[in-house]
């Protein structure tokens, strides 16, 4: 399966950024082999397409209506019309601070396909969980009720496993760790979609640099990568990009 690169900048990202989003752009044509996108701030998503039409941009939320009193929020339709090919849905930041539920995680995920956007689904657990020895059984329930009811023709869905304390923290699961909970989600979208679900791409999310990119690309099940931090600079996020192209 060809590989998909997403880096998410958060709350980062000003108009003298966009020139780092052209430098990521033109250097990932270097790697033809991997999918590269990059999901930027809602406000900076027009500015990003103009600046690289022919490259994925993407957001990293959406609302789930179609339109309405929203204050403050942005519709999939909007996010579409303004270039984004993509958006994220249900961060662990956002499950946090903004509660956002799996049921409401559904809606945003089931809204967005609809709308003409590609999808990266998060899922992730806390550290505790991990430590209870809960971690498997607890993502795949997080997926299980976070997993829009079809897949649409045309948009695609990913899944990002990014386990919570891994995020920002320079700590990542063991390999045999990822390789246990990948293929774990790998059985439920398969049971779920039937051959579709073996479509689906399942990327690794936390922590991820240049420095240990290469062997989590080479664990079964691990399609890419949702890259925080090391997507910012195309000098960090690049070889992340060329680890998946060797893997690919
Ligand atoms: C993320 O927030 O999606 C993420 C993976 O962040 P980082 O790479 O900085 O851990």
């Amino acid at each position: 399966m060809r590989k998909l690169v997403a880096g998410n900048w958060k709350m980062h990202g000003l108009s003298g950024d966009l020139g780092e989003i052209r430098s990521i752009a033109e250097q990932s044509l270097d790697y033809p082999g991997v999918d590269v996108a990059l999901c930027v701030p809602s406000i900076l998503i027009e500015r990003a397409v103009r600046e690289v039409p022919d490259f994925a941009i993407g957001a990293q939320d959406v609302h789930p209506a179609e339109k309405g009193a929203h204050t403050g929020c942005v519709s999939a339709q909007q996010l579409h019309d303004a270039g984004a090919r993509l958006t994220i849905v249900g961060h662990s930041e956002r499950r946090a601070a903004q509660r956002e539920s799996d049921v409401e995680v559904q809606a945003k995920a089931e809204a967005a396909l609809a709308s003409g956007l590609d999808v990266i689904l998060c899922i992730g657990e806390a550290l505790p969980v991990r430590e209870a020895g809960l971690a498997v059984e607890t993502v795949v329930a997080q997926l299980g009720n976070s997993l829009p009811g079809a897949l649409t023709a045309g948009t695609e869905l990913s899944i990002a496993y990014e386990p919570i304390w891994a995020i920002g923290t320079g700590k990542v699961p063991t390999i045999p760790e990822i390789g246990e909970m990948h293929d774990a989600l790998r059985a439920l979208l398969e049971q779920r979609f039937g051959s579709a679900g073996a479509g689906i791409r399942v990327l690794y999310g936390g922590s991820v640099k240049a420095s240990n990119a290469a062997e989590i690309f080479a664990v079964p099940n691990v399609d890419g990568a949702l890259v925080g931090g090391a997507s910012l600079k195309a000098a960090d996020f690049i070889p992340i990009v060329a680890a998946a192209a060797v893997e690919a």
